[in-house]
């Protein structure tokens, strides 16, 4: 068969193919599936013939509906898992299984799928990847794992969230899945543990009053994701930076000032914070990521968790990303690269991927057979310190530095990396000073757009172009959604 096969008879096909459920990385709705576009050109020949070769397969057997439409989703897992994960399926029975849609990513923990996967045999490996909406099973014998094909593959079952998903099944080679590639902290950072005793987080939880000054939109403000106070120095979040010629009156609560003498003195702290912001999260809650903006704080930030541990992502510049699980009553201490260059966000979801080990508790959250379940998220009280800066940045990351900013206008780029280097001031940097601010400003859905969306027939296919944070994806269930960020 040549190899310029064209792609355009099967259009109709492909576009199928445009909404998943299953990805690493793409946009999650409300839901917290993960939703995931595939650009046209991404879809080469080859694929066009395989799934084409696929549903020839699938009309030449006289399938009923039913089993046609298992048949499609099947395809589809297999697809998405190759173009996005590098996982390929094989054609043949293997002792081992991809699991789509049984993957921490949507909420199935290892408590849940591994008594279902052991019906069909001893199961020797379950493997669960962190955030991934799939998981990797190896039974003992090819028999096995062919029984659980036969019994599992289009199986509905029930996550922790109490959801219904189905689980499309794929054979495997070998167990594998590409490594987080950095299991290290970030340069500059720290997590000490049980800093605070239990009443004494009893008592800075009661020190805050949630219900006082509601009239004064500037002391407190539920921001769509959380609530937050500010003391100190009040917190704009239109230009994330603070008032420095206005402190506020009553500057930190007492009992702040003498946890904060006292880390000083032991040494977990180096210089004392001025401003203190307090935010609240519900279970489901987050924090987009971003960077503390250079000019407006000093080189040491920290932050106490109270009430509930919650896993923070933090991602570097160049793609890498690290999970840190910051336990109750820890306290978080970001200095030099992991406070300048890093961004640190909390992902809005209900349950946080964590190690089993009871022994284990803040750190990197790292894969390995047996290690990872879910654990249900409660109420997290977090206070971050930080002291206000007078001086203009110093920072050796001009790159994401305000202080530090070209005034020049951009001029016409020579090379890739001056091209780059222009794409990262004013495309990345922009959206990510914006996001945060346009993310919980941009929560609520427009009534007319939901109404379109309702009107629409089932497996209808959708595509939401510029779809911002994706707040239409999960309106109606019952369509194909694709959504792309610009
Ligand atoms: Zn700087």
């Amino acid at each position: 068969m040549a190899g310029t096969t064209d792609c355009k008879s099967l259009l109709p096909l492909i576009s199928l193919f445009q909404s998943f459920r299953l990805s690493g990385s793409g946009t999650e709705n409300p839901k917290g599936e993960i939703i995931h576009a595939v650009p046209w050109c991404s879809l080469d020949s080859s694929v066009c013939v395989r799934i084409a070769m696929e549903m020839n397969y699938q009309s030449n057997f006289k399938l009923n509906k039913t089993e046609k439409k298992l048949l499609r989703k099947q395809i589809k897992a297999r697809h998405t898992l190759l173009r996005h994960e590098g996982i390929e399926a094989v054609s043949y029975a293997t002792q081992s299984l991809v699991v789509a849609n049984g993957g921490l990513g949507n909420s199935m923990s290892r408590k849940q799928l591994l008594p279902v996967l052991e019906k069909c045999g001893l199961v020797e490996a379950l493997l669960m990847p962190p955030n991934k909406p799939y998981s990797f099973v190896r039974y003992k014998t090819t028999e096995e794992s062919r029984s659980a094909y036969a019994s599992l593959n289009g199986k509905e079952i029930v996550d922790d969230l109490g959801q219904k998903v189905i689980l499309y099944l794929n054979f495997v080679e070998k167990v594998q899945w590409k490594e987080l590639g950095h299991q290290v902290l970030p340069p500059g950072l720290t997590v000490v543990e049980e800093i605070i005793s239990s009443e004494d987080e009893k008592m800075l939880l009661e020190i805050i009053n949630w219900t006082e000054d509601t009239d004064n939109q500037n002391f407190q403000k539920s921001l769509k994701h959380r609530r937050v106070k500010h003391f100190g120095y009040e917190f704009h979040y239109e230009n994330n930076n603070v008032n420095k010629d206005k402190p506020l009156p009553e500057g930190l609560p007492d009992l702040c000032d003498n946890f904060l003498e006292k880390w000083l003195a032991e040494g977990y702290i180096k210089h004392k914070p001025d401003q203190l912001t307090i935010n609240q999260y519900e279970p489901g809650q987050g924090i987009p990521a971003h960077i503390d903006t250079h000019s407006a704080f000093e080189d040491e930030i920290v932050s106490l968790s109270l009430g509930s541990e919650v896993v923070m992502d933090f991602k570097h510049p160049d793609g890498i990303a690290v999970q840190v699980m910051l336990p109750r009553r820890s306290l978080l201490v970001m200095r030099g690269e992991s406070r300048y260059l890093w961004t640190h966000g909390i992902t809005p979801r209900k349950f946080d991927t964590v190690e089993t080990s009871e022994h284990y508790k803040s750190g990197i959250i790292t894969s390995d057979i047996g290690g990872l379940t879910l654990r249900k998220r409660g109420i997290r009280t977090s206070f971050t310190f930080r002291k206000v800066k007078h001086m203009p940045c110093t920072c050796n990351y001009s790159l994401v530095c305000d202080s530090q900013r070209k005034e020049t206008s951009p001029s016409f780029p020579e090379n890739d990396k001056e091209a780059s280097q222009l794409e990262q001031e004013y495309v990345h940097r922009v959206y990510e000073e914006i996001a945060g601010h346009f993310s919980s400003t941009r929560h609520t859905p427009w009534p007319h757009i939901v109404e379109f969306l309702k009107a629409l027939p089932d497996g209808s296919i959708v595509a939401d172009i510029g779809c911002g944070n994706g707040k239409y994806l999960g309106i109606n269930k019952e369509l194909y959604t694709a959504s792309e960020v610009a």
